[in-house]
């Protein structure tokens, strides 16, 4: 067992079933903390205007030079947001929401067309980037999903993505699949697949209505059991296969 990898699981004071089977099955699978789940640990990431993981931060700046021969320039507006950060922009949009006549659960599932639930979103993980061609005359709103496509001025990043992110790690993650449910269309956010599958794995085992509660997000109690149900398997896991 490698050292760093002691530690974390000893900081785990016990080790989950689902640890131990993983361990049984694969001895160097990497452990993740509540903690680094949740947004509250990136002492693993790596970068200068935005932190991923060593491993995905790598293969993504491999991805960026190859994009860079195809005269894209893959640029990031988000890569690793922190809990806190988070957590600001749910209660920011929750307050607003309630200020302008809202009923708390209305104002919840607004914010959850697009934001996530602090300690829920996947680019707590430094896996997951939010991108776009910083080499196209910048629109006032870059994430907006008509400039990826027909004559919008991501399309060319776009359609580069489609045809190669996939061999860099990279996944796109809420898709266009008229079927799936949870979050809308992004076309502009990839995931690195390599790590956040097992992320994924080892974040199914947490109690998100304890985490919600213990880190007195404004709001959580207005978060039934029901709601937290769907949010997990809609807002959660609904997601490109490829990333499950
Ligand atoms: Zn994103």
């Amino acid at each position: 067992m490698k050292r760093k990898q002691f530690i974390k699981t000893s900081l785990l004071g016990g080790l989950s079933l689902s640890v131990l089977t993983q361990l049984a099955f694969n001895p160097f699978q990497e452990i993740y903390t509540r903690e680094e789940l949740i947004g509250k640990d990136n002492s693993d990431m790596i970068g200068l205007k935005f932190l991923m993981k060593t491993k995905a931060y790598s293969s993504f700046v491999t991805m960026q030079s190859h994009a860079y021969k195809a005269k894209v320039a893959i640029r990031v507006v988000s890569g690793y947001r922190s809990f806190e950060k988070q957590k600001q922009i749910f209660e920011n949009k929750y307050s607003l929401y309630l200020s302008e006549g809202m009923s708390p659960k209305e104002a919840i599932n607004k914010i959850i067309e697009y934001s996530t639930i602090p300690g829920t979103s996947r680019h707590h993980w430094g896996t997951d980037v939010d991108v776009f061609d910083s080499s196209m005359p910048q629109p006032e709103s870059i994430l907006e999903e008509e400039h990826y496509y027909n004559d919008g001025c991501y399309t060319k990043l776009k359609k580069w993505m489609d045809e190669n992110a996939n061999r860099f790690g990279f996944y796109e993650v809420y898709t266009n699949n008229p079927e799936r449910k949870g979050f809308k269309h992004e076309p502009w956010h990839y995931s690195y697949a390599p790590l956040a599958k097992p992320m994924l794995q080892e974040y199914r085992n947490l109690d998100l209505k304890s985490i919600f509660e213990e880190e007195n997000i404004l709001g959580n109690e207005h978060f039934s059991k029901k709601f937290i149900n769907r949010y997990r398997d809609e807002n959660i896991l609904d997601i490109n296969p490829e990333l499950i």
